[in-house]
């Protein structure tokens, strides 16, 4: 038997396809287990102003194949200070709440920490993010339909790029990660791929461009990550143009398209995982930890480590993408 009769679910920070589907899988899993569900609207927010809805079967009803968040999200300053903290604790202790599950990525996940070590009411936490930056998580929620997006328009600029002989630059999200950059980068094929987590890159496609040159190469795509230490993608592109005069070089920034659409077959079942696994993890009377997939197994990570630990970019795939551009 839990402890207590209502949960609340929400989503913080960026929002990501599949968090609706994380909110679905959350609700029937609490109402199967004879729980009551609260959505707290706009993130951290909610919890303090008090903005919620209740949470039936029906109402989640038909929003699997929804991008964005029916609860919307929102970044909340006031969550960060301790009197903001303990006015979201009254409202739980108001609405006689026993454990809320919250979606989102590193930021939501160092609220939540620093509020269970605060306050009894357990939080559990569902990656929930674009960027696939969370220690602890082989996947976050959003990741995979954000790489579907990033390649579907990047096969289109190929077809552009080889009809021209051009070199293009394509900017990609991911924060100060290249998860979303070396992963789509090796799906469409790119020349080279610039992540942060690699130094002096442009010097080094410098020398591979020069030597794809000689070898009359038609076309290149450079995949760059947002977070790429020398710059976005417009910089490279420039410093790069400077040396390559015979190029006619394009600059494309994805932006927002990554974050929105229908989210994957891959995310929606992740997101319906690991809403079921948050719910087990509240009934078991864990709290300050994230639910997360390790080998494709359902794994509970401390919020202490998933937010202080850094996630290394797959080494294999790296080289893997350095051989098969020659
Ligand atoms: P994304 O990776 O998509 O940016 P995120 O969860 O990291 O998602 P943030 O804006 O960093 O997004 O954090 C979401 C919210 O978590 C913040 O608006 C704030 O309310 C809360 N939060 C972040 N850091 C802290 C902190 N140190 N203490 C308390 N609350 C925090």
């Amino acid at each position: 038997m839990a402890k207590f009769k209502r949960i609340a679910v929400l989503t913080s920070g960026g929002d990501a396809p599949g968090m609706n589907a994380a909110i679905r899988s959350v609700t029937r899993a609490a109402i199967y287990n004879g729980l009551e569900v609260i959505g707290i609207r706009h993130g951290y927010k909610g919890l303090i102003e008090g903005y919620s809805k209740p949470l039936k079967v029906h109402t989640v009803s038909n929003i699997i194949q929804l991008g964005g968040t029916i609860l919307k999200t929102a970044r909340c300053m006031e969550f960060k200070t301790p009197e903001g903290r303990k006015e979201a604790y009254d409202y739980l202790k108001r609405r006689q709440i026993g454990g809320v599950v919250v979606i989102g990525g590193d930021g939501t996940f160092t609220g939540a920490r620093v509020f269970n070590e605060e306050f009894d009411i357990p939080f559990i936490g569902i990656p929930g993010t674009i960027d696939n930056d969370i220690y602890g998580t082989d996947y976050t929620i959003g990741y995979d339909t954000a790489l579907n997006t990033v390649i579907s328009a990047v096969d289109k600029i190929r077809d552009t790029a080889s009809a021209h002989n051009r070199l293009f630059f394509i900017e990609v999200m991911g924060a100060d990660a290249g998860f979303i950059a070396l992963r789509s980068g090796i799906a469409c094929g790119a020349e080279a791929i610039l992540v942060p987590e690699v130094k002096n890159q442009v010097s080094t496609l410098k020398s591979f461009l020069e030597d794809g040159f000689r070898r009359k190469k038609s076309s290149n795509i450079i995949i760059v990550a947002e977070g790429s230490e020398e710059g976005g993608a417009y910089e490279i592109a420039k410093k790069v143009k400077e040396d390559f005069q015979e190029y006619s070089v394009r600059v494309t920034v994805l932006g927002h398209i990554q974050r929105g659409g229908s989210p994957s077959v891959f995310d929606r079942v992740s997101a319906s995982r690991l809403g079921y696994a948050a719910v087990e993890a509240l009934l078991d009377d864990q709290k300050s930890a994230m639910v997360g997939l390790q080998n494709n197994k359902i794994a509970l990570v401390p919020f202490r480590q998933a937010v202080k630990l850094h996630k290394e970019l797959n080494k294999e795939l790296l080289n893997i993408s350095k051989v098969l551009s020659i």
